[in-house]
């Protein structure tokens, strides 16, 4: 089976096994664990922040990350199909009492000035704004990158509201590694930033929440709270270290594979795609006239395994797991399903 469900996908490597089976432990509750704490120490060095906290998931990660900005009756701004709010079960709500003001995006991005016009004064009336949230790279819109710049703008008037800066940043290293801006350099706007180790990284599971020392407190709090303390955590931890260290640039292949699949897709008939939009490791594309669900079965009795994200609406996902041979055969499964012909490579 070709996988490009998505790069969750990933199974450890070699190397990544080694490592993890290699791994010296303790209990990470107690603060005992030197796998753990090496790992913590290597993100937040790389991140340009005082601490950061290891978490089983992305999910978790950006919901201590919103308990540990706000209040009951606070609201936070993102983006409409931030996966904040889009994908996580209706935690702001549950888990922190919050709720969420929806910003409209431009591929997953909103401008400052969309963020002023969206606060409201501080007035018993409205509740309290207190944080923003930045995706990058954005998954709804296919792994689009966030502008550096625009994030400035909005950190400044952040500051101006007395707002916190929050990045969901699942595939920031895929940002990093596209833009060749540095990890610390993207990340020195933000208060704390979300990053995880399972996705395009490859690890089998884990994300890190990324800030002061003083925002890290309070979220360790959370996370034990949140159910999310664990005990000899060094063995998946250990994966996560030896991924960031060893599997990080290759994401460059991950995006070169993506654009491989989305210019085998361009003018192929049945199908609606803008290599344009493929900034990363996500493509997304329609298949207009054919229901997306159909289409997905029809691929997976071919041996690729793709995801429907709408209606008409397909996601590809390239990955550790996939070959640039194994894009062109998925070229040639979807020329087949949809009807179209393989157009020749430009
Ligand atoms: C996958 C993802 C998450 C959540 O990660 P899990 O580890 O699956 O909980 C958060 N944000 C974005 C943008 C993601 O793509």
């Amino acid at each position: 089976m070709i996988d490009l469900r998505s790069d969750t996908v990933t199974q450890p490597t070699d190397g990544m096994r080694q490592a993890m089976v290699q791994a010296p432990v303790g209990d990470d509750v107690l603060g005992d664990d030197p796998t753990v704490n090496a790992l913590e120490a290597y993100v937040a060095e790389l991140l340009g922040k005082e601490a950061a906290v290891y978490m089983p998931s992305g999910t978790m990660t950006n919901q201590v990350a919103l308990r540990s900005h706000t209040q009951p009756g606070d609201e936070i701004l993102l983006e409409s199909e931030a996966h904040i709010y889009y994908y996580e079960g209706g935690g702001p709500a549950a888990l922190s009492g919050v709720s969420c003001r929806l910003l409209p995006g431009d591929g997953g991005a909103f401008t400052a000035a969309e963020v002023e016009r969206h606060l409201r004064p501080v007035d018993p009336h409205f509740p309290r704004a207190r944080l923003v949230c930045v995706e990058n790279t954005h998954n709804r819109s296919g792994g689009r990158i966030f502008p550096l710049e625009t994030i400035r703008e909005i950190a400044q008037v952040c500051q101006q509201h007395d707002l916190q800066l929050h990045m969901d940043g699942a595939r920031f290293w895929n940002a990093c590694i596209a833009t060749g801006i540095s990890e610390s350099v993207y990340a020195e706007p933000f208060d704390t930033l979300s990053v995880c180790f399972s996705k395009g990284l490859g690890a089998p599971v884990g994300s890190a929440l990324v800030g002061s020392a003083e925002q890290m407190v309070k979220a360790r709090r959370f996370r034990k709270m949140f159910g999310g303390g664990m005990r000899q955590a060094g063995m998946i931890a250990a994966g996560a270290l030896y991924a960031l260290q060893y599997q990080r640039d290759r994401l460059a292949e991950d995006h070169e594979n993506a654009q491989r699949l989305a210019r085998g897709l361009q003018g192929m008939k049945g199908v609606v795609i803008d290599p344009a939009t493929v900034e990363t490791n996500i493509v997304n594309f329609e298949v207009p006239g054919q229901p997306a669900a159909e289409v997905v079965k029809e691929l997976a009795q071919q041996g690729v395994a793709v995801l429907a994200t709408g209606p008409q609406r397909i996601r590809a996902v390239t990955n550790l797991m996939v070959t640039r041979g194994q894009v062109d055969q998925a070229v040639e499964a979807i020329a087949q399903t949809v009807g179209g012909t393989v157009p020749a490579f430009r």
